[in-house]
């Protein structure tokens, strides 16, 4: 395999005046929010919107195809493109369902790029799909380069199809990484904000509220309960392994509240490249769009200030308050399944506690048992979607019954 990091995606020569032709999944959410009004910043035209796609929220997706002229939409929940579909008779555009419609909307022939901004490993087939269809892949789908990273970057790579990250983390590491060898490389740093509980001792009885309430940036329910736990800043760690084939002892992460920096790289010279800029999802949403271009966004770009950068503090994560960063250490260390494995039992453990069903406390727990429960399948190949898929399958049904015997 080509050495990932000399591997610069050549995204597809856009002749100027050609828009591109975007598919987004997971319009409705939101970073697909987010995608579709920075795309109708940039200047006029650049992007035209194809195909949308959103879990249950057909009204909103209704909207969104009205008012973007998409061409076609599809809902993952064939009861909501019912509902539609009965709504809207002779709507402009083609209504797909299911599972197998998001495939085919993500692997139309001849399509533009596919943001993938879904949340959750229901965004790994899409993916997969988009890439064998030769469609730039701009990846906000954290879950699906955790549990399929590699197999993800393989098949980019093997086609030579642009795979451009797009969580904020992501997208400095690339920018820093940018046209330097592997072999360059000694460290990359995560930056962490350290989530709303960074300083509050005990975290037995947090609701969802307070889970979700981030203090800087604003993101969906299952992101914000990952900031909380620090497994957003574990599941970013394999995330680029995968992303950058690094090596797991190249990669750490620091807590800085002030969230300026979003990564940095060191190099074995000793100097430390790093990425700074203001806490907005539309910056890197920006970069993916018009990669390798780099363009300002419509009348409010936001820029740092002197006093923004003069007080910038870095620290180890505590991981003995924050057991979920071990977690996702070790499953990086592991290899193989196992962060497949750790990435369905998280997605569980958090969708019980946004339900009220468990202690925000019992989460790592809940996941710790599940890696023991499935630590037999975690040595399987995690090139094969089919085993992902099984693994997956296994760590829900383990974390469902490890998150029913913990259950309030
Ligand atoms: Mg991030």
């Amino acid at each position: 395999m080509k050495n990932p990091i000399k591997n610069k995606p050549d995204i597809e020569k856009r002749l100027p005046g050609t828009p591109a032709r975007l598919t987004v999944l997971g319009s409705t959410g939101s970073i697909g929010v987010k995608v579709l009004e920075t795309a109708s910043e940039l200047p006029g035209g650049r992007i035209l919107i194809e195909g949308l796609a959103a879990r249950t929220n057909w009204r909103l997706l209704k909207e969104q195809a009205v008012r973007r002229g998409a061409r076609a939409v599809c809902l993952s929940n064939p009861a909501a493109a019912r509902a539609l579909a009965r709504a809207f008779p002779g709507a402009p555009f083609k209504i797909l369902e299911g599972a197998q419609g998001l495939e085919t909307l993500a692997s139309a022939p001849g399509g533009g790029p596919v943001f993938n901004a879904i949340t959750g490993i229901d965004g790994l087939r899409p993916s997969l799909a988009a890439l064998r269809a030769r469609r730039p892949l701009l990846m906000a789908n954290k879950e699906s380069l955790v549990a399929g990273g590699r197999l993800l970057r393989a098949e980019a790579v093997l086609l030579r199809v642009p795979l451009i990250p797009v969580d904020s983390e992501h997208s400095a590491i690339f920018q820093c990484l940018s046209g330097r060898d592997a072999s360059e490389v000694r460290r990359v740093v995560i930056t962490a904000s350290g989530g709303p509980f960074l300083k509050r001792r005990n975290v037995r009885g947090a609701t969802p509220a307070q889970a979700t309430a981030h203090p800087v940036w604003p993101m969906g329910p299952k992101v914000s309960v990952d900031s909380a736990t620090l497994m957003n800043k574990g599941l970013e760690l394999i995330e680029a392994a995968h992303l950058f084939g690094l090596a797991p002892e190249k990669l750490s992460v620091a807590i800085h509240p002030q969230c300026v920096v979003h990564a940095m790289v060191e190099l074995t010279d000793g100097s430390i490249i790093a990425h700074l800029a203001p806490a907005d999802m539309k910056t890197p949403i920006r970069y993916a769009l018009t990669y390798p271009e780099r363009l300002p966004g419509g009348g409010q770009t936001l820029s740092l200030s002197l006093s923004d950068i003069s007080g910038l503090t870095f620290a180890e994560p505590d991981e003995k308050r924050f057991p979920c960063l071990t977690l996702a250490r070790a499953a990086l260390e592991r290899g193989g399944l196992a962060p497949a494995a750790l990435n369905a039992a998280d997605e569980i453990a958090v969708s019980f506690f946004l339900s009220g069903k468990i202690d925000f406390a019992d989460i790592p727990a809940i996941i710790e048992k599940t890696m023991s429960a499935v630590d037999d399948q975690l040595d399987g190949d995690p090139m094969s979607l089919e085993e992902i898929m099984e693994t997956d399958a296994a760590a829900r049904k383990a974390a469902k019954s490890a998150a029913r015997a913990s259950a309030l």
